[in-house]
């Protein structure tokens, strides 16, 4: 439970701390890590700069770039020059999906539970979907059959953004160089970067999308790693930054905020993956005991493997939207899928891919843990839950 400013109007039945929230929409996005606070701070004060410049302010500039690419580089295990600084993530999945298919033509392939910076961008060129389990894994037999010479980019999330579910990459990356050995194989790791060694994701593919505010760096800034080699061409134009393939003055202060944040989970990867696993599973367990005919969406997580902060679960005779006031009202914050621009809730193409009746997707209940989650916050969520569902379900019957 943390502080917090919100713009909550205060209404006369309000007696609830006002500036305490219980935040359990990490994979929203998640707090400020004060790593990356006190790396930010130099270069919204008194240092500036245009790195792409020759003088010694620009050159200052250039160099705080360069350390922050060495950092990102690191953690994702790749070469410093491999890594292209964005706007975040849905910019890193564009000039994947897009960037890719531009430089070298041909089918492009994606998992039907990729986030709509992915789908977007392949609807655009007339991409085909794979389907996934009932636990969200993409069908791998699904995949070969669509796989041959002719596909020239696909796109497998290396972890999903509303159900948690890992994806096995090593094997898409087996198979797609098997069946298609000219395509490129990029993955959104923007969920799985706070959890899962990047190593290893980046040493399947090609390509990897990060994005900065879900590993505590700022909003707003993000990075495509493209291994040495891969035709990428760029869709930002103009000064030729980044190895002119993303155009645009950089962002120094949210990339070396970025390169902190980054750096701080990857430091603490293991030990936060135990602790925020221990949380996830006494909520879990916690609301399964109390809260009747609750589902776990992806059936329990030993089904398949998972995110260890995010807990996916549908609520029947519930209606989402319902829910989720009454929850913030009493202070938990949560979400039902992704957070969109609208802030309506949409039916999820994640759930309906994964086979998820259509009635049960009505109640569907997003909580995701993150750096700053204690054990406090899952003390109040199994306190605040289940009085919502019984609440909404007295009023129903
Ligand atoms: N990909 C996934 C899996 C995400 O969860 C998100 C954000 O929710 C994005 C891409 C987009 O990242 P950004 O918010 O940095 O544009």
């Amino acid at each position: 439970m943390f502080a917090c400013d919100t713009d909550r109007v205060p209404g006369p039945s309000d007696e609830r701390d006002r500036d305490s929230v219980v935040y359990l929409d990490h994979a929203a996005t998640t707090p400020l890590r004060p790593e990356a606070r006190a790396a930010m701070l130099d270069w919204l004060g008194g240092r500036f700069g245009n790195p792409s410049g020759a003088h010694r302010v620009a050159r200052a500039a250039r160099r705080a770039v360069d350390e922050a690419r060495d950092v990102v580089a690191d953690v994702v295990g790749c070469r410093p020059g491999e890594v292209i600084f964005t706007s975040g993530g849905t910019e890193a999945d564009n000039l994947a999906v897009l960037g890719a298919h531009a430089a070298r033509p041909g089918r492009v392939v994606a998992s039907a539970i990729e986030h709509e910076a992915v789908l977007a961008a392949v609807a655009q060129v007339d991409g085909s979907l794979v389907a996934v389990d009932r636990s969200g894994r993409i069908d791998i037999e699904a995949l070969d059959a669509v796989l041959g010479p002719d596909v020239s980019v696909v796109s497998v999330m290396a972890a999903n953004n509303e159900v948690g579910t890992i994806q096995p990459i090593g094997e898409v990356a087996e198979l797609v160089r098997r069946r298609a050995p000219d395509a490129v194989l990029h993955t959104d790791a923007v969920q799985a970067a706070a959890w899962l060694d990047l190593h290893e994701v980046a040493a399947a593919a090609d390509l990897v999308a990060i994005s900065s505010h879900k590993v505590g760096g700022p909003q707003g800034v993000g990075a495509l790693v493209a291994r040495g080699g891969v035709p990428l061409r760029a869709r930002a134009l103009g000064g030729g930054q980044e190895r002119e393939l993303r155009s645009g003055t950089h962002d120094v202060a949210g990339i070396v905020g970025f390169a902190a944040a980054l750096a701080a989970a990857a430091a603490e990867r293991e030990a936060e993956r135990r602790r925020v696993a221990a949380l996830r599973d006494r909520l879990a367990a916690g609301l399964a005991a109390v809260v009747p005919g609750l589902v776990d969406t992806v059936g329990g997580v030993t089904a398949c493997p998972q995110l260890p902060g995010t807990l996916h679960v549908c609520v029947p005779g519930v209606e989402s939207d319902a829910l989720l006031f009454l929850l913030d009202e009493a202070g938990v914050c949560a979400s039902a899928a992704s957070a969109c621009a609208s802030g309506a809730q949409q039916a999820s193409h994640v759930l309906a891919a994964m086979g998820v009746p259509a009635e049960a997707a009505r109640g569907a209940l997003r909580l995701s843990l993150g750096w700053t989650t204690t054990d406090d916050d899952v003390d109040a969520a199994l306190a605040v839950v289940p009085a919502a569902v019984a609440r909404l379900r007295e009023a129903a019957a």
